[in-house]
């Protein structure tokens, strides 16, 4: 009885140390609801929040480029990050600091997805990202660059919807749509853009620009109804029907 006793009494010191701990993580610098940068970043940082930051603007390689995430604060990230401002008419210098930091946290949702895409359109398959080329986990970090690349498309695009059909599929899900044996839907990073208001041509051109080293839309065998964004080593675009 006297351990209880002695249990109960450091049962409240738990309880203050856990919340002091819950307090200081939800207030981080911004606003971010899903991650803090807790310092400017600039070329020549290293370390996670590079990473993050990496994610974020992982759609503004500039035409043809594709952003390596690799933690590595580098020419291609600050050109990048600069492009990231221009589209939001910020201060254009190639540093993420409270200003980039604040816009970037107005596009994304708790769930670290940017606001106008979800995990749910990007797999339509199953709920664990489970049954493909790569860990559940990888899948589903490849289907958030993916998300982050689309955001800045659709922004380029007037901030009109796009529409996304599928994406992550298991071995399971990708034989029985009959998808191609090494399907980058099996990786998590391919997603296929229905028409919406936009068009398929528009969408495929305008994914050049946004770090999709593979593009297929009309013109290419069975691509005629959707455009197919993804992320490979080595470029394949083909909408021959679009001038790609
Ligand atoms: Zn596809």
């Amino acid at each position: 009885m006297k351990r209880l006793a002695r249990l109960l009494a450091v049962v409240p010191l738990i309880a203050a140390a856990v919340l002091s701990v819950l307090t200081v993580s939800a207030a981080p610098a911004s606003a971010a609801s899903c991650y803090g940068f807790g310092r400017s970043l600039s070329q020549g940082a290293s370390g996670e929040d590079v990473r993050q930051l990496q994610i974020r603007v992982s759609g503004y390689p500039g035409y043809g480029a594709v952003l390596a995430i690799d933690g590595q604060f580098g020419a291609g990230t600050k050109a990048a990050v600069t492009r990231f401002q221009q589209a939001y008419g910020l201060g254009a210098d190639g540093v993420a600091g409270p200003a980039t930091f604040a816009k970037l946290s107005s596009l994304e949702d708790s769930d670290c997805t940017p606001v106008n895409f979800s995990y749910a359109e990007l797999n339509r398959c199953n709920s664990t990202w489970s049954g493909g080329a790569v860990s559940a986990a990888t899948a589903k970090a490849n289907a958030l660059v993916t998300m982050w690349k689309l955001q800045a498309m659709r922004h380029a695009l007037g901030d009109r919807p796009i529409t996304v059909n599928g994406g992550f599929r298991s071995y399971a899900c990708n034989s029985a749509v009959g998808g191609a044996a090494g399907s980058r839907h099996l990786y998590g990073d391919a997603a296929d853009l229905g028409a919406g208001g936009i068009g398929f041509c528009k969408l495929a051109q305008q994914a050049r620009n946004h770090g999709f080293s593979e593009i297929l839309g009309p013109g290419y065998p069975d691509h005629n109804d959707h455009a197919h964004l993804a992320n490979r080593s080595g470029r394949l675009w083909s909408a021959p029907s679009c001038g790609i």
